[in-house]
């Protein structure tokens, strides 16, 4: 991804001396800076219109105070991992899928990026001295690797892992950018997860991301040069020729010769938080086709109806089952 075009970058006066700070303002001269007391004055602000502002989003930089480790959700996998968390890096994402549900969960469509990295290290040392053990996922409510070129997370996460194997992080990315990874020395605890979907769904409801046929050689090239990759076909949609659609990526997967050469592939059909899917739908049924499907609540989450989850997803398998012997790991739905 090439570097953004911020107009302007609120920065937290508290954020000023940071060295990730420096590194980004140094990285983006043209953007005007204005200083502010706290990002949620600009964040959270009453009446912001989260698609108009994805069309020109504003940079904001700032401390985390607290909750640098969050539980991994219900509605995630967890891989078999005894301790999920995740971690907000950044608020926000360059890229604009139609099901992303942080458009629920936000009221604002700038991204934020918390600059005081050593306090999430510093937190996820005691949490992993506490535990043994912990699964964290880095780019869950947002995409580092796509960023990486002018934020550089990734790799400080690489090699905060490198001398500590009981971390087990997962980088999900819908960006082509394993270039960005060059000259970093793979590491056994850490998967590189690319989220792919059928061109089609690319297209029509990916905005901004990188061309499946992108995706597929960056983790191509990551495969060669040592790293885990895991394939997420996560969410599969119901929209009419599914079925072809993804037969197609299917194939296309086994063209590229991938699917027996990475570590895992999970699928997972679409599902959200109830309260962040009621708002979506109320702002987007008229721009957005994937909202006007038979959905279902069940336990505060929304669901496709039992029976298209199952078409979705044994179709899926029939069709990996042929073309692969790769370890699939199934979401239960
Ligand atoms: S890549 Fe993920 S976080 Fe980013 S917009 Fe798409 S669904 Fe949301």
């Amino acid at each position: 991804m090439k570097l953004p075009n911020y107009s302007h970058i609120y920065l937290e006066e508290k954020a000023k001396y940071s060295r990730i700070t420096n590194d980004i303002l140094s990285k983006l001269p043209k953007s005007k800076v204005i200083l502010i007391k706290d990002y949620k004055e600009i964040f959270n602000r009453p009446g912001q219109d989260f698609q108009v502002q994805k069309q020109s989003p504003k940079l904001i930089l700032a401390n985390k105070k607290d909750h640098f480790l969050y539980k991994g959700s219900d509605l995630a996998p967890d891989f078999g991992e005894d301790h999920f968390y995740y971690n907000s890096l950044v608020l926000n994402c360059p890229y604009n899928c139609d099901y992303c549900y942080l458009q629920g969960m936000y009221s604002s469509g700038n991204i934020v990026i918390f600059v005081n990295i050593d306090d999430f290290f510093q937190a996820t040392e005691e949490k992993l001295q506490e535990l043994g053990r912990l699964y964290l996922c880095l780019s869950y409510d947002t995409d580092l690797l796509g960023m990486e070129s002018w934020i550089g997370y990734s790799k400080l996460w690489i090699e905060f892992a490198r001398s500590r194997p009981n971390l087990i992080l997962e980088l999900r990315t819908k960006s082509a950018n394993a270039k960005a990874l060059e000259g970093c020395k793979p590491i056994e605890n850490l998967i590189l997860a690319w989220t792919l979907s059928p061109d089609v769904v690319v297209t029509n409801f990916e905005k901004k991301t990188a061309s499946l046929s992108a995706r597929i050689r960056a983790m191509k090239a990551a495969v060669d040069i040592g790293w885990k990759v895991r394939i997420c076909i996560d969410p599969i949609l119901d929209f009419p020729g599914w079925q072809d659609a993804y037969a197609q990526l299917v194939e296309t997967l086994e063209k590229s010769k991938i699917l027996d050469r990475v570590e895992q592939i999970s699928l997972g059909t679409f599902r959200m938080n109830k309260d962040y899917f009621v708002r979506i739908r109320k702002n987007r049924k008229s721009d957005s086709s994937l909202f006007l499907n038979e959905f279902v609540i069940e336990q505060g989450a929304v669901f496709y109806p039992l029976a298209s989850r199952e078409r979705l997803i044994d179709h899926l398998q029939e069709n990996l089952a042929i073309k692969s012997n790769s370890n699939i790991y199934f979401r239960d739905y």
